[in-house]
């Protein structure tokens, strides 16, 4: 079956108890057990998971093509629990351009966790090689990047994580399984904020952890979970598990309607540089359009010439775009990076971060042409 036709029926079918079509929710927190605590319809309290949950993990692991999925409260939940379930002592090593909260977790508890962190190219051979030590354990990469875009070459990636004896986790949360399924290409473990495209209208908080085997770094990443209780809740289940419904048909449209707007922009002379795989002058477009299919995703970066303040003005004249963080909604959305993730960030201070939405595309370029062609290089002359 085609993903188009998994992501519509994965775990879906009726409800044998009532025939009722779409999912239900239950939100009891406790199951009747025997006197003996012998659970008597296969689960006893809400901290282990849900009904709902247990379907939307069904779904996920259906559609990465995983043996086990995790749901979480949220993409940091899945994160951390990553993270704590590997052994004590073991170097992670990420790719240098690493969602801010990911880094900061990196940064800030890895070592509180007897973890150690470095940041290394990883789209260099010769420095992701350098960067290795003894105690790498795992490889931590995002392709295309939050923010940069940056591409990493998956099958190389797995490839130096197996001769290193480490596994290789991919943050896929900007492409999606609709476009990219690193497990095929011998990834070990995906990450997804599901608050992003899997949900897909800004409404719900959500993670989850894709594992290709059911192992016990799988096991120790639940039983983590049910400990610290970082589960999804029946209804976050529910709202991600409708979004998956929809996903193939939205990144579609987000991927045409953000290659629309690159090309629109692409030497616009208000603009030092548009960041986005699908354009051919990108340095990862080669890889990106090999390990990706049916788009490059909604994502683009703009750096804006004039530097900061420029940058800034340019978000504040957009109309449609909504200055506001997060990504992956069906309304397109603009950020100044740096400004939100503060003194330790690592973003160029003239990058705009674009979420490009599901508006028409000529809208979406006419608002972004209106505020460069006021800014910028125009003001400037
Ligand atoms: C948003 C995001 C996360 C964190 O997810 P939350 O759901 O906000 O906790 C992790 N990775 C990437 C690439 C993200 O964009």
């Amino acid at each position: 079956m085609r993903f188009e036709t998994r992501a519509i029926h994965a775990d879906g079918g009726p409800d044998s108890g009532t025939g009722a079509v779409a999912p239900s929710i239950h939100l009891s927190t406790t199951y009747l057990h025997a006197p003996d605590g012998a659970p008597l319809f296969g689960r006893l309290y809400a901290r282990e998971g849900n009904p709902t949950q247990d379907r939307l993990e069904r779904a996920l692991a259906a559609l990465e093509g995983g043996e086990r999925a995790l749901a979480f409260a949220s993409g940091m939940a899945a994160a951390a629990a990553l993270a704590e379930a590997l052994p004590e002592g073991a170097h992670v090593l990420f790719h240098r351009d690493v969602y801010h909260g990911v880094r900061t977790l990196a940064t800030e508890c890895f070592g509180r966790w007897g973890l150690a962190a470095s940041f290394a190219d990883l789209t260099d051979p010769a420095a992701a090689r350098a960067a290795l030590t003894d105690a790498t354990a795992l490889l931590w990469v995002e392709t295309p990047t939050n923010p940069r875009l940056e591409i990493v070459d998956l099958a190389a990636a797995a490839a130096l994580a197996r001769e290193a004896g480490a596994l290789l986790a991919v943050d896929g949360t900007f492409a999606t399984p609709a476009l990219q399924r690193p497990l095929e290409l011998g990834a070990d473990v995906v990450l997804h904020s599901t608050t992003k495209y899997l949900g897909g209208h800004g409404d719900v908080l959500g993670g989850a952890l894709v594992f290709r085997r059911d192992d016990a770094l799988a096991r120790r990443a639940e039983a983590l979970r049910h400990r610290t209780g970082a589960i999804a809740s029946p209804f976050s289940s529910w709202l991600v598990l409708r979004g998956l419904r929809t996903l193939a048909c939205r990144m579609e449209r987000h991927s045409t309607n953000a290659l629309a707007v690159a090309r629109a922009l692409a030497g616009h002379p208000g603009l030092a540089e548009v960041l986005y795989p699908g354009l051919p002058d990108h340095p990862g477009h080669e890889i990106a359009a090999r390990q990706m299919a049916g788009g490059f995703g909604g994502m683009l970066a703009l750096r804006v010439a004039g530097g900061r303040a420029s940058a800034l003005a340019v978000a504040s004249r957009l109309e449609l775009f909504a200055n506001a963080t997060s990504l992956g909604g069906v309304e397109s959305l603009v950020e100044h990076r740096a400004s939100v993730e503060g003194p330790a960030s690592t973003t160029p201070d003239d990058l705009l971060r674009l979420s490009i939405g599901l508006e028409h595309p000529d809208d979406l370029v006419a608002d972004l042409a209106r505020a460069l062609g006021a800014g910028a290089g125009a003001a400037e002359r």
